[in-house]
């Protein structure tokens, strides 16, 4: 069957709390995307940084005005796919679980904790075919790599090459006590979007890395205050300019391997046969299974 993809950008970035634009663009374009899982965050921008091209689109909407619980991620996934991103980097704003992860720090997460309640849309495939991918590396090897030396070389800030990122529901911030618990669970990061967008890159074959921008400690560490929405908008200002200079680094060389193992994941995690799958099916699955449905299909 044709690719479906169109071929305007090999790099999506997804940015989160305090980072709606990319200012350093050049060459934007913004257009809207449709996708069978409904319309992303907002317009999506197409532009050049570094001198590759990239796909942005801002996870909360460029108003900031989409909560967490109903960030639309299947479609932000699908929709930068369809331009033919081939790796994302997630950027979001996180709360510290550990004294020497401050406030402005650099975290690029290896592991992730789902805490969410909601149906988020979790998995593309949700009907028709059954689909099981490894998730034990959450976050592409590869990709982390490049991240962790990019933000070393790009910014004055510390930069820590890994960490456990919970995931909870929100939108209100933690108690005390739910700070304490993941504390004590051993985890490093709190935060809200990191689920399901891992998951849905993993699924759709896009190498997928984080870049965590710590904004606070939650709230269980004694002597701090307690995190409120302003506090959190202030250090995110000053932590913004250190995620677009590690961005503008990163892809300054290329970064993109086709060959990476996160690039043909669901060639051994399809349960569901794909000879004889009903059209509603082939059609809704055209971009994620393409290259794996009968030629007849
Ligand atoms: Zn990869």
């Amino acid at each position: 069957m044709s690719d479906p993809r169109r071929y305007e950008a090999e790099v999506g970035i997804i940015g989160g709390s305090g980072i709606y634009e990319l200012d350093a663009l050049t060459d934007v374009r913004r257009v809207r995307v449709s996708t069978p899982y409904g319309d992303p965050s907002g317009e999506l921008v197409l532009g050049e940084l570094s001198g590759t091209r990239v796909a942005f689109v801002p996870r909360h909407g460029a108003r900031h005005h989409i909560l967490p619980s109903r960030i639309p991620a299947r479609a932000n996934i699908h929709a930068l796919k369809s331009l033919g991103v081939r790796q994302i980097l997630g950027i979001s704003a996180v709360g510290s679980l550990r004294e020497d992860y401050a406030p402005g720090d650099l975290v690029v997460p290896d592991q992730i904790v789902d805490r969410t309640r909601a149906d988020r849309g979790a998995t593309f495939f949700d009907q028709d075919v059954v689909v099981h991918v490894a998730f034990a590396e959450p976050y592409c090897g590869r990709l982390r790599q490049l991240l962790i030396e990019a933000a070393g070389r790009a910014t004055m800030a510390t930069v820590h090459d890994s960490g456990t990122y919970c995931c909870m529901e929100g939108p209100q911030f933690s108690t005390r006590a739910e700070s304490e618990m993941h504390r004590r669970l051993g985890f490093d990061l709190i935060g809200m979007t990191a689920v399901p967008e891992a998951k849905l890159a993993r699924e759709a074959e896009l190498c997928y890395a984080a870049l965590c921008l710590v904004t606070d400690y939650d709230c269980w560490f004694d002597g701090h205050e307690d995190v409120t929405a302003q506090a959190v908008v202030d250090v995110m200002r000053r932590n913004s300019e250190a995620a677009k200079a590690t961005l503008t680094t990163l892809l300054a060389k290329k970064s993109v391997d086709p060959e990476c193992a996160c690039q043909n994941v669901l060639a051994s995690s399809i349960n569901t046969p794909l000879e004889g799958l009903p059209d509603r099916a082939v059609e809704r699955y055209a971009l994620l299974l393409g290259k794996y449905l009968p030629a007849s299909a």
